[in-house]
């Protein structure tokens, strides 16, 4: 043995002695499955190294994570990670203390309320958020700021499943039953769900209702990886979901698959809904939806005949400007047949934000106060002021929707913004108008762990907090409550977001309402705020968490458990204690194709990014399975648009246009490409996107806009616009 192996091998083997193991229970950060497991932290004088392992006793996975869950500590680690306070200098941004930072944010909310009132600033948040930072934030825009202007970037998910639930059932939980009911379903119906990419640990509970004999029937215009595990796959045109189902409906009632019993008792509408649907022709609903009419009426009579069903719905269903409609004629589906209440039965918006269920219930939506309360209701605005020590003649009224808050930037009635955790110039809808609207600010703050692509055009941005460092609740798709502890230090002088926004608060002046120790206070306050709320918290508290492994929301007593299945004695949450049925007549598409623009453009997730990317594109493990966004389409469709897989496209709509490479497919509608929504820049999906806001939700319509695709060798294509630079992970 040479020299230097006897060398190396002494090191190692000091190393060794000296190195401490760690092991902390965490959760991913990512969608609303919310794994958790355990961070393995090797820490030696000479190195640090981490690892993941999966956490066998979580109560709702059983040990499985993902891809992106074994990978998410990566970007939390990545010494990218801001660490100071940066400020716009001279067009740059420049380190700065906090105390700098916090004296130039004071002067600039100061100087702009006082020259154009308290709603010239906003604030705008996301649905990663604990849910004591969503109801702090919410707080801060009411109090701290006394602006109406608050929304986030749920708007862009959640919004239109949660509003037809609140319209059909009274009460928007994203499930009506835990996971542990799937298996138990005849039938379950998949609408606009890619489960299989989106939820990847959700899939045992579909497959184990397959063995145990349920019918799987997933309608999405893509053969996706969920698709492929149907029974039945409807490959319904864009923008056809409610033509499909009410052909459907048609079929329910005409073969007497209603239960009459259940619409007799616990509804109302069904007598309006059945007259419509004398109007309706299968043969109709097949043109409009795409799907052939003996596809309609095989799913009508799987999901007729099961005792027993469920029926889940995503963005493909409800990012539309018809998304609160399409989402009713599916709770009409569940509610003609009373599927609902019992054992195996059930409704579940598939939540898409690791915290897009909390994150929507506490306060961070424009007419919303904590518990899900509404803010144009007196008695709701008086529970919660006085809670928060305030008059209620304090609390500003409702604002607008997220995609509404640029449209007044551009028109100057907003004029500075507070960001947190969010990246809208990757995420909205039509990117070139938020861009114009976020430079007609005077100023713009972003509290985030990187510079996004909306970070890099702030003016001060804020170093926050990542999963690993932030303590708090989150509430996962079925509704369950659980807690998530901080186990890592925050690199340099960045700050818990809820420290953060204490400190905006305080500088300010408004400090004395927001005088917390910890995340624990928060939640303390936020139970007291959502108490006698739809959402109501008040029984559930950190040590309840801890002890019963997630406790299910609606939870009013620390002695009782929280209601895990809604509705069981089927009593739903209007004041009648009815559910509601409603006719929903199909309309067209608010863009349709024509010969200009002879194709519809829909949108998505991969299965290694989530969200805006800001996250998994910094994780060389995910980016690298997927470095870049293809446009997805048919071979035969490009055959005629004269393009061979991999060569570049140009992709034009009325806002915008890009260039992609094609990615060829059979698993895909001929009159329909797909592209995915985790890059900005030039290969941003949303540069083509339609802003069509559905009346109810204020949900843009990402689903379904018009397009042309050529090959880019054809001559005459105008230079793309620069947009900003895009930053690869
Ligand atoms: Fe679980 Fe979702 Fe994270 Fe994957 S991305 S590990 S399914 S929480």
């Amino acid at each position: 043995m040479g020299r230097l192996d006897a060398f190396l091998r002494q090191f190692r083997e000091q190393e060794q002695k000296l190195t401490v193991e760690r092991r902390e229970k965490t959760q991913c950060p990512y969608c609303s499955m919310q794994c958790t497991m355990y961070l393995h932290k090797k820490h030696s004088p000479y190195s640090s190294r981490y690892q993941v392992s999966p956490n066998r006793e979580d109560p709702v996975v059983q040990g499985r994570l993902c891809v992106k869950g074994m990978q998410a500590h990566v970007h939390a680690l990545d010494r990218n990670r801001l660490k100071s306070p940066l400020l716009r200098r001279n067009g740059k941004l420049e380190p700065v203390s906090w105390e700098e930072a916090m004296d130039w944010f004071r002067r600039k909310v100061t100087d702009t309320q006082r020259q154009a009132g308290r709603d010239a600033v906003a604030v705008y948040g996301g649905g990663s958020l604990t849910n004591e930072e969503a109801y702090l934030l919410g707080k801060f825009a009411r109090i701290g700021l006394g602006t109406c202007y608050i929304d986030y970037n749920g708007r862009f998910c959640m919004s239109s499943a949660a509003t037809a639930a609140n319209q059909a059932f009274g009460v928007d939980r994203g499930m009506t039953a835990p996971l542990s009911d799937i298996p138990r379903a005849g039938c379950i119906i998949v609408a606009g769900a890619n489960i299989a990419e989106c939820q990847p640990t959700m899939m045992p509970y579909l497959r184990r209702a397959k063995a145990n004999g349920a019918v799987l029937i997933v309608i999405d215009p893509r053969k996706t990886p969920t698709a492929k595990l149907a029974d039945i796959h409807l490959a319904v045109r864009p923008g056809g979901d409610v033509a499909l189902v009410n052909g459907i409906l048609k079929v329910i009632v005409e073969e007497g698959y209603t239960d009459e019993a259940f619409l007799r008792n616990h509804t109302t509408g069904g007598e309006a809904l059945m007259d419509y649907l004398q109007s309706v022709s299968i043969g109709e609903a097949a043109r409009e939806s795409g799907v052939p009419a003996e596809e309609i009426i095989r799913t009508a009579r799987a999901y007729g005949e099961a005792e027993t069903g469920w029926v889940l719905t995503a963005r493909g269903v409800e990012q539309h400007a018809t998304g609160v409609q399409n989402v009713r004629n599916f709770i009409n589906l569940i509610l003609l047949t009373g599927k609902i209440g019992g054992v195996g039965s059930g409704y579940g918006a598939v939540t898409g934000q690791g915290n897009g269920q909390g994150g929507r219930e506490h306060g961070q939506k424009a007419d919303q106060l904590p518990g899900y309360r509404r803010i144009d209701e007196p008695e709701h605005r008086r529970a919660v002021a006085e809670v928060w020590g305030v008059k209620e003649s304090d609390l500003p009224g409702s604002g607008v929707s997220a995609f509404e808050m640029f449209s007044l930037a551009l028109e100057r009635a907003i004029r500075g913004m507070v960001i947190l955790s969010s990246n809208p110039l990757v995420s909205s809808p039509d990117v070139g108008f938020v861009e114009k609207a976020l430079k007609q600010l005077d100023f713009l703050v972003v509290i985030d762990l990187f510079l996004s692509e909306t970070a890099e055009m702030a003016d001060l941005v804020l170093p926050g907090s990542s999963y690993l460092e932030d303590e708090g609740t989150m509430t996962n798709l079925e509704g369950r409550v659980t807690l998530r502890r901080a186990v890592k230090k925050l690199p340099g002088t960045a700050k818990p977001d809820w420290v953060i926004l204490g400190e905006m608060a305080r500088v300010l002046g408004k400090g004395k309402y927001f005088s917390y120790s910890s995340p624990e206070k928060i939640f303390d306050e936020l139970r007291c705020a959502s108490r006698g709320g739809i959402a109501d918290y008040s029984g559930i508290s950190y040590g309840r968490i801890e002890e019963e492994g997630g406790v299910f929301w609606p939870c009013s007593r620390k002695d009782t458990p929280g209601e895990a299945r809604l509705f069981t004695d089927r009593r739903f949450f209007h004041s009648d204690g009815r559910a509601r049925l409603t006719p929903v007549p199909h309309v067209s598409l608010p863009e349709p194709t024509n010969d200009e623009y002879p194709l519809v453009l829909t949108t998505g997730r991969l299965m290694p990014h989530y969200l805006s990317g800001a996250q998994t594109r910094r994780t060389p493990d995910l980016n690298g399975k997927a470095p870049e966004p293809f446009l997805y389409m048919h071979p035969d469709r490009a055959k005629r648009c004269g393009l061979e897989n991999g060569q570049e496209a140009h992709i034009v709509s009325r806002r915008g246009e890009m260039v992609l490479r094609v990615k060829l497919t059979s698993g895909i509608r001929e009159d329909t490409v797909f592209g995915p929504m985790h890059w900005g820049g030039e290969q941003c999906i949303n540069r083509l996107t339609l802003p069509e806001l559905d009346p109810d939700s204020r949900m843009p319509s990402f689903k379904a806009c018009a397009v042309r695709v050529t090959p880019v060798k054809v001559k005459g294509i105008p230079k793309i616009s620069s947009m900003q630079g895009e930053r690869s992970g």
